[in-house]
């Protein structure tokens, strides 16, 4: 099958991404979400990523207004995923939540469009079973932020066919992306281990073994990543990151996943990194 029109469900810090990816590519994009604050606001983030890629040389001025056009923002489910080849849906990180947005998609969608969750930890294969038709269903796990980042995990659920994992594929490689394809298990193969640096740092931050700062610079100029831990985690979100710990633990066990009393009190608090202003560091 061609893939012509996309919908993304939830326009946060990925959604947006996902949707300015896909425009980009070529695709008809519809992004949806129940908030149309956030619609327009993913609308002037999509705009200022592109400003950006113009300023560095990497978008023209053509580019920039042919992903504006071909994406569209609805607050209404049914009318974001008409005739939608694949649905991407980045809504929070809470099961219950994709079950029923889910189970919605399987009465609402063509019978052969392909329902993807941008999940980073839950399981396709419960997601899937929810649905009427569990063979179209299937993990497209994209990074922050998804217009820069290369990696796309495919996850797939016991239900997942070759040709929903083949329809994916095919539209991950034209957005430029590199992908790898995993079965579904806790975390996959990339929240499973990224997360317990985060939590580690966090419990170091916790016991006064350094300020963040520098138990991020130790890990960049000490081992190479890109970004520290912490940085990343406000990148990400304290709340996405501690709902992932929270359920790694339930399913994985171990003292690895406990999320630190700090991560909990600082998502209580409402500081939620980047996106609320503040987190191990000030973005305000
Ligand atoms: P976010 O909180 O920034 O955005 C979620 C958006 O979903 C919000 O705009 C909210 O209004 C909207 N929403 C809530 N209920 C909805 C519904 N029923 N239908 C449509 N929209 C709804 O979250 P995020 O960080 O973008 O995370 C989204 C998903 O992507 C999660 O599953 C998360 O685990 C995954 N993910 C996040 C990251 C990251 O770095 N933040 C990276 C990879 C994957």
């Amino acid at each position: 099958m061609k893939v012509r029109r996309i919908a993304v469900l939830g326009a946060g810090t990925m959604g947006h991404g996902i949707a300015q990816v896909a425009a980009m590519s070529g695709f008809e994009v519809r992004l949806q979400d129940i908030d149309s604050e956030r619609l327009d606001a993913a609308r002037r983030f999509v705009d200022a990523n592109l400003q950006k890629g113009i300023e560095r040389g990497k978008v023209t001025e053509d580019q920039r207004q042919t992903t504006l056009n071909g994406l569209r923002t609805e607050v209404d489910l049914q009318t974001a995923t008409d005739d939608a080849d694949l649905v991407v849906e980045a809504a929070p990180e809470r099961l219950s939540l994709k079950k029923e947005i889910f189970g919605r998609l399987s009465q609402l969608c063509r019978e052969d469009t392909v329902l993807a969750t941008n999940t980073s930890s839950l399981p396709i294969t419960e997601i899937a079973a929810g649905t009427l038709n569990p063979s179209r269903v299937i993990g497209m796990h994209f990074f922050n932020p998804p217009h820069i980042l290369k990696l796309l995990e495919l996850v797939t659920a016991i239900q997942t066919t070759t040709e929903t994992l083949e329809l994916a594929r095919q539209v991950g490689e034209r957005m430029g992306k590199e992908v790898i394809i995993v079965k579904d298990s806790p975390g996959f193969a990339t929240s499973r281990l990224g997360v317990i640096l985060a939590l580690e740092a966090i419990r170091m931050v916790e016991a006064g073994v350094a300020r963040p700062e520098d138990i991020d610079k130790a890990m960049t100029l000490g081992y190479n990543h890109p970004m520290g831990p912490l940085r990343l985690t406000d990148l990400v979100g304290l709340d996405v990151r501690l709902a992932i710990a929270d359920h790694l633990h339930r399913e994985i066990g171990g003292d690895q996943y406990q999320a630190p009393p700090l991560l909990r009190q600082m998502v209580r608090a409402g500081k939620l990194g980047k996106k609320s202003g503040e987190g191990f560091y000030d973005w305000s």
